[in-house]
């Protein structure tokens, strides 16, 4: 294995999207993973991240080994993964799969309104009912704070047993549902690219601190 990362594999590729077969090859080539686990048949087109999958160089591996140990590491790139789900109105997400995580895969979902009326202003708990129904009062902080919300707030859902054009016959598609669904896996796949560069990019760029607690002199004993 080289030291640096000349060998980096890309998951984005340029399909011909004039050409129904050029579209249909590379969604029926596409890699796929499960969407829950194997024993539910259900799959998606998908993304392997490992990172001892990615040919990246025995430098940066060593730093990204650190860092998957780091929770902070893979909230930086939420990030990223929350962006596609929004550009998407969240009826395609990307998610984790995998036994360690790993696999970037793609969801179907959408967004459902939540039931809450109100909600307070001075501590954000959220109320089933209306102020005109029980008054301004919130029943947590007890101030006079609450207000109805304009619109119900929206909650994003998953399925996460739907499989994504597992048994589809492209050949019944039509072009221009071939196109839109090409785009959005060309997009997935872009999202994996930019999931790996801003990785390479912390691991070159950040360090891992090591937090020592300091445990108090009291729970000290000597056995
Ligand atoms: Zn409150």
């Amino acid at each position: 294995m080289k030291a640096i990362d000349v060998s980096r594999k890309t998951f984005s590729r340029s399909v011909d999207k004039r050409s129904r077969r050029a579209m249909t090859d590379f969604l029926r080539n596409h890699f796929r993973y499960h969407t829950m686990n194997s024993w539910n048949r259900s799959t998606s087109y998908a993304c392997n991240l490992k990172i001892t999958h990615l040919g990246l160089g025995s430098i940066t591996l060593n730093k990204l080994f650190d860092l998957i140990q780091v929770p902070q590491f893979y909230a930086e790139l939420q990030d990223l993964i929350e962006a596609f789900n929004q550009a998407h109105s969240y009826l395609w997400q990307a998610a984790w799969n995998g036994r360690s995580g790993g696999y970037l895969v793609l969801y179907q979902g959408g967004q459902e309104p939540t039931h809450y009326r109100s909600y307070c202003t001075k501590c954000g708990q959220k109320n089933y009912k209306s102020v005109a129904e029980n008054g301004r009062r919130c029943g947590v902080c007890n101030e006079e704070a609450r207000v109805d919300f304009k619109a119900p707030p929206m909650r994003v859902t998953v399925f996460p047993g739907c499989g994504v054009d597992q048994d589809d016959d492209f050949d019944e598609w039509s072009l221009d549902d071939l196109q839109r669904r090409t785009v959005l896996v060309q997009e997935f796949d872009q999202l994996a690219d930019d999931i790996v560069s801003a990785a390479i990019n912390i691991a070159w760029t950040r360090e891992v601190l090591e937090e020592i607690e300091l445990v108090p002199a009291s729970k000290l004993r000597l056995a």
